[in-house]
């Protein structure tokens, strides 16, 4: 019989992590699977909550903690100063990542801001199992070039990169015919334009499959999550945008596909759990029992498939074009977006006025954006894109 491998976990989870956004959504599914398995906290950030940060230390004695909001550092360190923790803010946070003896960083910061502790990450050659969307829609074909001379590593910990990450099983990408990229449609799945004319912000914050942090739980009732999601996979996997099928399915249960070139189509299934994204993302190549709950076919019964609306929710295919344009083009569509979903969050415009605003910046800026290639000159646009889509917010209240 033949000799079954075994392992050391020691081999098999890292010496200890660090967890960027560790009060968030994913943050604080990441800090479950670390407990589970006791692994040690080298560091953890937040932006400003400090009470869960502070109930965070006293549980796992992270050696060091960024709250990346200065006043709230300050209140922080005045709540722990009986722990070893050391607490600083935001001008320490590339420091404490490229300094940590953290092999491995889960990153889970929201938005924009997860971009320079992203390249922190990979100049200090971490693993990094990233969740962080926003910066790889910016500037991912950037990263993944420095990835490479840096010997860092991304595992995506997003639900449906993870899922293609798996069915790829390291295989070489000339071998894809397509992508299938699951979605769950949102809350407003089938809604016409005149009854998302009238959906409320608690509408929009019930997702029907997947409980996230606010910011994305808009962005997937938009459908511009499942933009992001076609960018990422295009930095991700470099396969073209037109390899790239995006497939609704209502039940979350099948997490994304691979077509492969014989036409054999691999997918990855299981119930919708981030902790299973994380554990990989921690385990890498290996797989141990954790704390996802196992999926009984026979109790979902069935799953369906069918194509996005792509008239009535017009983000995705602005996605689409985007990273077709390149260069700066989807920073702007991102700038644009995360200005517009704080808007809609602070009920300063309606949900059809997100799509309304992100549409016209980047119609306005998209032909000199493109040509900008470089990640200073994407920031700038970036920083245009954000003053133009609150020009827009402003004249839509006047
Ligand atoms: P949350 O809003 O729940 O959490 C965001 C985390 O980032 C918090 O720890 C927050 O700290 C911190 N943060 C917020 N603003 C800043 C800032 N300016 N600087 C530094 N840190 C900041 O977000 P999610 O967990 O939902 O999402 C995080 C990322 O993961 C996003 O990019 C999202 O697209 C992606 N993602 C999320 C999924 C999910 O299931 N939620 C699934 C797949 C991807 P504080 O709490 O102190 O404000």
């Amino acid at each position: 019989m033949q000799q079954l491998k075994t392992y050391d976990i020691n081999d098999i989870f890292p010496a200890s992590v660090g967890v960027l956004g560790a009060t968030g959504s994913v943050g604080t599914q990441a800090i479950d699977v670390i407990r589970a398995h006791c692994i040690p906290v080298d560091f953890l950030t937040a932006h400003r909550n400090v009470v869960l940060a502070e109930e965070q230390i006293r549980l796992l004695s992270p050696k060091t903690y960024v709250m990346t909001d200065d006043a709230s550092a300050k209140d922080l360190a005045l709540r722990v100063k009986d722990t070893a923790t050391k607490v600083y803010g935001a001008d320490a946070l590339d420091t404490v990542i490229r300094e940590a003896s953290a092999p491995t960083v889960i990153h889970s910061i929201l938005g924009e801001a997860g971009l320079s502790p992203l390249l922190s990450a990979i100049e200090a050659g971490k693993r990094i199992g990233l969740a962080n969307k926003e910066s790889l829609v910016i500037a991912g074909d950037i990263f993944m070039k420095r990835i490479k001379e840096k010997g860092a590593q991304i595992i995506p910990v997003d639900s449906e990169h993870s899922a293609i990450f798996q069915c790829l099983d390291g295989k070489d990408t000339r071998e894809i015919r397509s992508l299938l990229l699951t979605a769950s449609g949102g809350p407003f799945f089938g809604y016409t334009r005149e009854e998302l004319s009238r959906v409320t912000k608690a509408e929009t914050l019930a997702h029907p499959t997947w409980k996230m942090g606010a910011k994305i739980t808009v962005d997937s009732a938009t459908l511009m999550n499942k933009g992001f999601e076609v960018i990422e996979a295009v930095r991700l996997f470099g396969v073209r945008p037109e390899q790239i099928d995006v497939v609704v399915h209502r039940e979350s249960i099948l997490h994304s596909a691979v077509e492969y070139i014989d036409s054999a189509v691999i997918a990855q299934m299981g119930v919708p759990d981030m902790r299973l994204c994380v554990q990989y993302a921690l385990t890498y190549p290996h797989r141990v029992e954790g704390p996802t709950a196992r999926l009984s076919l026979s109790d979902v019964g069935k799953m369906t498939f069918s194509s996005p609306d792509m008239d009535t929710f017009a983000l995705l295919p602005l996605a689409f074009s985007a990273i077709s344009h390149g260069g700066a083009a989807p920073a702007v569509l991102n700038a644009a977006n995360e200005v517009a979903v704080e808007a809609f969050l602070t009920d300063k415009i309606s949900f059809l006025q997100i799509s309304q605003i992100v549409s016209e910046t980047v119609e306005t800026l998209v032909s000199e954006a493109k040509c900008c290639a470089a990640l200073e000159e994407r920031l700038c646009m970036d920083r245009r894109a954000r003053k133009h889509a609150e020009s827009l917010i402003e004249s839509c209240r006047n």
